[in-house]
């Protein structure tokens, strides 16, 4: 195995100290479970001579609910979502994102920002994040922005975060009760397998009407897409399987996947079209319940 390059290691134990040796360190990068980061330091892609830990930051490491919004902080593992009863309950999609993410000791480690920040197009949390209306909050020493979860993706492997700032928070409204949402992916096989393809939605209903219909998929683009046409062709028709039919083939159009080592594009296509029908169905079962 290639040895890790020489780096220091920086150990903030306040967001503000963290902010602090970003913005004056050079060649300084966050690193949160290091399951993205240090591969890529391995293969020498990524030049680094500090690291910023901030897996000892206790004030980005949390899941509540707060005024109609759930909150969760960067460096939430994956684990803590999975043994997340408020995540389980009110965002099934992210849930099943999360539990469908490497093995016990990848999601013991790797976090939502880091796997938001890594911006890989098939990041699994990209989906459900999307399809809820998640926004991120970004913070600098001297700035906070809030913004819409798909502009933390700026293409393949790249976030829109300047080299100063950090991912701090992850916040969705808190879906009323009766919505429904689901994830499901492909991939080469069942577990500890990235995704060929990943699909997420959310829909609500109201005396049979469609209202709220969102669906993202994930690993078709160059960073998780909204499916802003099909979710059109869903919102004020009541739902039928027909309609999800008709739509999911609509799905396979509106994708741009391209061929790589691990799926053509012809694969993705087909793909977006059965991932589609199944999170659909399985989200608008959920409203029923
Ligand atoms: C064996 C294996 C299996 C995997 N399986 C999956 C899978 O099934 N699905 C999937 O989507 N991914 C998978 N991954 C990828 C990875 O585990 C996840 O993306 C994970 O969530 C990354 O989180 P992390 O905390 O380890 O990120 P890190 O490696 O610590 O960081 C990733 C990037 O984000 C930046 N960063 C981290 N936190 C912040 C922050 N708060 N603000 C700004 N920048 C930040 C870092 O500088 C780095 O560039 C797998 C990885 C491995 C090694």
């Amino acid at each position: 195995m290639r040895p890790l390059p020489r780096f220091r290691v920086h150990r903030p134990e306040s967001l503000e100290e963290a902010l602090e040796l970003l913005a004056t360190l050079e060649k300084a990068k966050p690193i949160a479970g290091g399951t993205d980061l240090i591969p890529l330091m391995r293969e020498v892609k990524v030049d680094v001579k500090h690291l910023i830990d901030l897996s000892r930051i206790e004030e980005l490491n949390f899941i509540r609910e707060e005024g109609g919004y759930i909150r969760i902080g960067a460096t939430t593992t994956l684990s803590d979502l999975v043994e997340s009863e408020l995540i389980a309950s009110k965002a099934p999609a992210l849930w099943e994102a999360a539990a469908s993410m490497g093995s016990p000791q990848i999601r013991n480690r790797g976090t939502i920002g880091g796997n938001l920040c890594n911006a890989s197009p098939a990041a699994d949390l990209g989906p459900p994040l999307l399809a809820l209306e998640a926004e991120a909050e970004i913070r600098s020493l001297d700035e906070s922005r809030c913004i819409p979860i798909g502009e933390v993706f700026a293409g393949p492997k790249v976030n829109s975060l300047a080299e100063d700032e950090l991912l701090t928070e992850v916040r969705f409204k808190t879906p009323p009760q009766g919505a429904g949402s689901a994830f499901e992916k492909i991939g080469r096989r069942k577990a500890v397998t990235l995704a060929l393809v990943n699909a997420a939605a959310y829909i609500e209903v109201e005396d049979k009407t469609c209202r709220v219909a969102r669906l993202a998929l994930g690993a078709v683009a160059d960073r998780p897409m909204r499916l802003g046409e099909a979710e059109e062709m869903l919102r004020g028709k009541e739902l039928s399987e027909e309609l999800i039919e008709e739509v999911s083939a609509l799905c396979s159009k509106l994708v741009r996947p391209i061929d790589d080592i691990r799926a053509s594009a012809w694969y993705r296509r087909e793909m977006s079209r059965v991932l589609s029908r199944r999170v659909l169905l399985k989200a608008w079962r959920r409203c029923k319940a």
